[in-house]
């Protein structure tokens, strides 16, 4: 039987290309993006390669209903997942709250969401950037996410206090916050979630929308990285090509 993977912002750059990947390799691919029509336009592209099984899903991140609203249809579909990779993100060009709110609440909110569909043993990949590495952030908030008592409520409250706070006082920007919360918050999930392989990966710096053409990794280079996640009987890890670079 295939196994079924929902990937998020998977209508262009490295969801598209993850979604590519996997499509190739005999899964299902639930094409995930905010947009109805770009959701289908990509499993569209993706069925014209051989043996490509892609259908679209409307899915908003940022948006509780538009989530519940996937997994209603997905659950009514009777569809599992096997793999879940959350992969939508934004970059600099966004408020402070947006940014938190797409890569880390995101993230969050689709896992609490999807959890009830996901079989055990199934992976949870959240795509993470080399900008979220602790180091770049000051001495207080490194040893605060580095803590291992920290509790996922308490991680949920300093982050809100991020935003509240208007982004300042952690060391670095929102995009660099929103990621070493997300690599936290993937520690944590692995903990409580220990029937399930939930990890983050880095594609490194790749050239897409986001990345610009400047970047030295292609497309391929950065979802490749990612897909490490996919496959790994690892857990609770920060990887890029395949490499653990955290904690
Ligand atoms: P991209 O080309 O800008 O694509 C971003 C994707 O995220 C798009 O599909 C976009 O959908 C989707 N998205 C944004 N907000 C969303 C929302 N609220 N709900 C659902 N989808 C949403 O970026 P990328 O370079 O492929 O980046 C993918 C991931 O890799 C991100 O998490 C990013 O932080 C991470 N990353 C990228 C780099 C890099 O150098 N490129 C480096 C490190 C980490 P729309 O088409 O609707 O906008």
């Amino acid at each position: 039987m295939a196994r079924t993977v929902l990937v998020t912002g998977g209508n262009r750059g490295i969801g598209q290309q993850v979604a590519r990947v996997l499509a190739g390799a005999g899964w299902d691919v639930l094409v995930a993006a905010r947009d109805r029509q770009k959701a289908d336009a990509a499993a569209a592209r993706l069925r014209k390669d051989p043996g490509g099984r892609a259908k679209g899903v409307e899915l908003d991140v940022t948006s509780e209903a538009s989530i519940t609203t996937a997994a209603q249809k997905l659950r009514d579909g009777a569809i599992r997942i096997d793999a879940l990779v959350n992969n939508a993100g934004v970059y600099r060009d966004q408020s402070v709250a947006r940014t938190i709110d797409t890569n880390f609440f995101g993230p969050l909110r689709v896992t609490v969401t999807l959890l009830p569909l996901l079989r055990d043993g199934a992976t949870i990949t959240n795509v993470t950037s080399g900008l979220g590495a602790l180091s770049n952030l000051d001495a207080a908030h490194r040893k605060l996410l580095a803590d291992p008592a920290l509790t996922r409520d308490a991680l949920v409250a300093h982050v809100q206090r991020f935003v509240e706070g208007g982004g300042k006082g952690w060391g670095t920007d929102a995009y660099g916050v929103s990621k070493a919360a997300l690599d936290t918050l993937t520690r944590i999930l692995a903990r409580e979630l220990p029937h399930l392989r939930i990890n983050a990966t880095d594609p490194g710096w790749v050239r897409t929308d986001m990345g610009g053409r400047g970047a030295p990794r292609s497309v391929e280079q950065g979802a490749a990285s990612v897909l490490f996640g996919v496959e790994t009987k690892e857990t609770g890890g920060v990887f890029r090509d395949g490499a653990r670079i955290a904690p």
